[in-house]
């Protein structure tokens, strides 16, 4: 990955990347290459103040294989690695919304420069 500005790298393919201050690690967003799902989204060209759309929405661990919680392998080793998260990007700024897991839900936040040494 290569920083295009504080706050936005960019991944192989046309992709983006920008980190999550919610789930505390980076989401990617497909713009040049859809992900496996299909999935992509649109970019405004602006790296210091991007909007994609449509929303972002990441699940994790449990909630994105269904595996009920009482048994999931990662909740019993205590990772706090499964979760939900839903936000808007517009204008440089993650509108988390109310179904997100972590402690940002319902807020909305610049998106934070990338933390050195981090991938
Ligand atoms: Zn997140
Ligand atoms: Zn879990």
């Amino acid at each position: 990955m290569s920083a295009l500005s504080a706050i936005l790298r960019s991944v192989e393919g046309g992709n983006f990347a920008f980190w999550c201050p919610g789930c505390g690690y980076s989401h990617q967003i497909a713009v040049g290459t859809p992900f496996r799902n299909g999935a992509s989204w649109s970019f405004n060209g602006d790296v210091e103040k991007p909007t994609f759309a449509p929303s972002l929405h990441c699940k994790s661990g449990h909630h994105a294989d269904g595996t009920p919680p009482g048994e999931c392998w990662l909740c019993k080793k205590g990772s706090k690695a499964c979760g939900v998260c839903h936000s808007f990007i517009i204008d440089g700024q993650i509108q988390f919304l109310g179904d997100c897991t972590h402690p940002l839900a319902g807020q909305t936040v610049q998106i934070p420069p990338w933390p050195n040494g981090s991938e």
